[in-house]
């Protein structure tokens, strides 16, 4: 499975909540912003993991969804 490192840029995010309602098992609100929620804990603002064909598109489509594109994803080679 690739790899990706999906970044949540806390100035920006207005915790809308949209990533959360399209992909719960990735995303959760946390103290002040959304983090990427995996292996049932929050993980922080930017999070490295090997990321299935249905994570990415749950993280495309999240990425898509946020009103203030406060959701960055790098994927390694
Ligand atoms: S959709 Fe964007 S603004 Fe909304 S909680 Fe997720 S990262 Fe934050």
């Amino acid at each position: 499975m690739p790899k990706v490192t999906v970044k949540i840029d806390s100035e920006l995010c207005i915790t809308a909540a949209n990533c959360v309602g399209i992909a719960p098992e990735l995303f959760q609100i946390g103290d002040t912003a959304a983090e990427i929620f995996r292996e049932g804990a929050l993980q922080g603002r930017e999070h490295t993991f090997e990321a299935s064909g249905d994570d990415l598109d749950q993280i495309d489509e999240a990425v898509a969804s946020c009103p203030t594109r406060a959701i960055t994803v790098i994927r390694e080679a």
